[in-house]
């Protein structure tokens, strides 16, 4: 169930922190006037194709408040819910909890180019991780096969298939940069994706509408769009799920990585980094002096991936000199 929760103001509106912002809502007040006139079953269905509808779904879950404007109780009860969902769909008991974010944490991660081997286990471990949809094989990072002397991600091979590495190659990860300038928040037209405190872009799988402007907007090609209603077995799926990351999401929505918040705001490491055999990776809190990732941030030359499009990422890259 949900902890760390935020305060109410107290004034009885259901906002965490201050009087809610309407404009951050208004899926909710489009979609109550068109389930006023159509019916909620009718209008659900037409708003939203792709989106998973079953016949069981109460009014409740359609019109289910944002996460932001979500009292605690009524967070609670949300919760419950989808662990029931989860049980009943997939025969796994889960646990979900809502983490938030820790004040004076801002999340950054480096990776050591020198030293990737391009195996692709943290994608492979993303993957378990995050309870991906086995048929698709999907995982949140896209290990690239570079050729020597080229830094241009869009040259890079996402499908190489021989032993690694390759002598004439390098090779670069790459998942979402938590850009403190997100162009894929900019363009959501409901606003169910926003950037945390602590530097992490989430997204409100139960907000959001499935659109995929945030999937072009992303230059880093980060986003992942749930076609299907994710297939994982009752027992490879992972228990520990939190609402905002790897809890499995529905048919017709967006996801993408969240440097495993589900982990990592509990002090952990996300699972690429545990699983990277090399040591390539290097996680941490940006606003810590002594941290390992502030130690590679002021003793290595590191660079971002297109700095050009001012998206200013969290995730930097660096060579061994
Ligand atoms: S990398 Fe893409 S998905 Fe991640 S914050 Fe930047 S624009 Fe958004
Ligand atoms: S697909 Fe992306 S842009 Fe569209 S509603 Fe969902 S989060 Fe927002």
């Amino acid at each position: 169930m949900s902890d760390n929760k935020k305060e109410s103001c107290g004034s009885g509106c259901g906002c965490h922190n201050g009087a809610p912002d309407e404009s951050l809502f208004n899926r909710r007040n489009v979609l109550k006037a068109a389930g006023a006139t159509l019916g909620v079953a009718a209008f659900a269905k037409a708003m939203a194709p792709i989106t998973e509808w079953k016949e069981t779904t109460s009014v409740d879950e359609f019109l289910q408040t944002h996460y932001r404007e979500l009292s605690n109780d009524q967070l609670d009860e949300v919760i419950a819910r989808l662990e029931e969902e989860t049980k009943k769909d997939y025969g796994a008991d889960v646990t979900i909890t809502d983490h938030r974010p820790q004040m004076g944490v801002k999340f950054g991660y480096a990776l050591n180019l020198s030293i990737c081997i391009g195996c692709r286990r943290c994608a492979e471990a993303c993957h378990h991780e995050n309870n991906h949809d086995r048929a698709t094989s999907n995982s949140y990072i896209r290990v690239l096969e570079m050729t020597k002397g080229s830094m241009d991600m869009e040259k890079g091979n996402v499908h190489y298939d021989h032993p690694v590495p390759h002598p004439d190659k390098f090779y670069m990860p790459v998942q979402c940069q938590q850009c403190d300038n997100p162009p894929c928040v900019d363009v959501c037209p409901v606003e169910a994706t926003w950037k945390e405190e602590d530097g992490i872009v989430v997204v409100d799988y139960n907000w959001c509408i499935g659109c995929r402007y945030c999937e072009a907007a992303c230059p880093y090609h980060a986003r992942r769009f749930n076609w299907k209603k994710p297939v994982v077995p009752k027992n490879e799926i992972n228990p520990n799920q939190s609402y905002l990351s790897n809890r499995i999401r529905p048919q017709g929505v967006m996801e993408k990585c969240t440097f495993c918040l589900h982990r990592t705001r509990e002090g952990r490491m996300p699972a690429c980094l545990e699983a990277c055999p090399t040591g390539a990776r290097v996680f941490g809190n940006l606003l810590d002096p002594h941290s390992e990732i502030r130690k590679v941030i002021d003793t290595k030359r590191v660079f971002v991936l297109k700095e050009e499009l001012g998206t200013r990422p969290s995730f930097f890259y660096f060579f061994d000199e």
